[in-house]
């Protein structure tokens, strides 16, 4: 995975989680920084919809809308600078329960240079943009075919586009014709590799004009698919970006859609058994004290920064953030660097009382920045395997070192 990818990944499921969010009010706030945008004018701005906000007619909804602007301005303190592509914030109250006021805050900084400029409040979260990013460069090419027919088509995000459909000339085996056994076999074999040919010119023809074309998957039933996708039909660097062949009982649109249903569980199943091995390979380090795996945040970073790590590894749980907090009792503020989940716990020890937070960065963007200037792999881990939890529970990141450091 570069870590572009899972720059990608985490957008796509922030955007699902963020996508499911609806305002009780017109109280969700979206702020989208363009790169290179003077983020002191943002704060300026920020402060100016304060006023504007004091004259909203509900109160709650105003205190709302004002805790969520609190929220960003605070957040906005964190940066020195607008981060390279750009920052997006979404702050408002999720909370479904009429009465009950939950504002939360979520930034990002995006995968691509961000060109849009815009201060929205709503009572969704403005997401198309965002969408637009992850979709733009999700395009694969769909090729399902057996001896009789094949359909040429394009998954672009999760909309399946059919582009072409193809008949054969390749007569049903019952069908000879008068002639004898052996070459009627001969016959229908070359008009199967005209029909192949044929499929493989017009497909490579028809993805050639979509240049993000991420991969192609073939599908089909039976073996023809197969003759197919290992015969080299298709245009030389199309064939290399096979990424899967799949059984499916049926052709034609129908069979579009199957293709993209069983590619999606096998590639699931492949990126499983791939984690898998990866994070078997940590833990045997690991338990033979070789040197060569290291985990948690402050070791996994040193150690990021010193250029040994060769693959990273991060738990898709992974919620370490920088916070700026405040005891609401004595009034001490301080900067904490821990998980979400004990920030949220954290007690002022002078007072024992709740911290209040203030501003809160995820720091996973951090880390994948560095081990991109480090030429470092890195690894997003779900935590749906045993091994993939067990490393969620050491913190949610390792490290496997290209070599053993002093
Ligand atoms: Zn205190």
């Amino acid at each position: 995975m570069t870590s572009e990818d899972v720059r990608k990944r985490r957008l796509k499921d922030l955007v699902e989680e963020l996508d499911n969010f609806r305002g009780r009010h017109t109280e969700l706030v979206s702020v989208y920084i363009p790169a290179g945008f003077n983020l002191f004018k943002v704060a300026e701005q920020i402060n100016n919809e304060k006023s504007t906000a004091q004259n909203i007619k509900s109160k709650a909804v105003r205190k709302n809308v004002m805790s969520a602007l609190e929220r960003i301005t605070q957040h906005l303190k964190l940066y020195k600078q607008t981060p390279v592509n750009g920052l997006v914030i979404f702050s408002g109250n999720v909370s479904q329960r009429e009465g009950v006021s939950d504002v939360e805050i979520y930034a990002l900084e995006p995968p691509e240079p961000l060109k849009q400029r815009l201060y929205w409040c709503d009572q969704k979260f403005v997401l198309d943009p965002l969408k637009e990013m992850i979709r733009e460069r999700e395009i694969f090419g769909l090729v399902v075919l057996d001896k009789s027919e094949a359909d040429i088509g394009l998954l672009h995000g999760k909309k399946i586009k059919s582009l072409k459909h193809l008949d054969s000339l390749v007569p049903g085996k019952t069908d000879k014709g008068g002639w004898s056994q052996a070459r009627y076999a001969r016959i229908r074999e070359g008009l199967l590799n005209d029909f192949l040919k044929k499929i493989g010119e017009i497909a490579s023809q028809q993805f050639a004009e979509f240049k993000d074309l991420v991969g192609i998957i073939v599908g089909g039933p039976g073996p023809t698919k197969d003759t197919f996708a290992s015969g080299g039909f298709l245009r030389y660097d199309f064939q290399k970006k096979i990424i899967t062949v799949v059984d499916t009982s049926y052709t034609g649109e129908y069979g579009l859609q199957e293709t993209v249903n069983r590619a999606e569980e096998a590639l699931k199943e492949a990126s499983i058994m791939k984690e898998k091995k990866l994070l078997a390979r940590f833990f045997n380090e690991l338990g033979r004290d070789s040197g060569l795996a290291i985990y948690g945040l402050k070791e996994v970073v040193e150690t990021l920064k010193a250029g040994t790590v060769e693959t990273l590894l991060l738990s898709e749980k992974l919620d370490w953030v920088k916070a700026q907090i405040r005891c609401p009792k004595c009034s001490e503020e301080k900067e904490a660097v821990m998980t979400r989940e004990k920030l949220e716990q954290l007690k002022c020890p002078k007072c024992n009382e709740l911290y209040e937070i203030l501003a809160e960065k995820d720091l996973t963007d951090e880390i994948i920045k560095m081990a991109e200037e480090m030429n470092t792999n890195v690894e997003m881990v779900s935590a749906d395997t045993t091994e993939g939890n067990q490393l969620k529970e050491m913190g949610g990141i390792g490290g496997i070192l290209r070599y053993k450091s002093q």
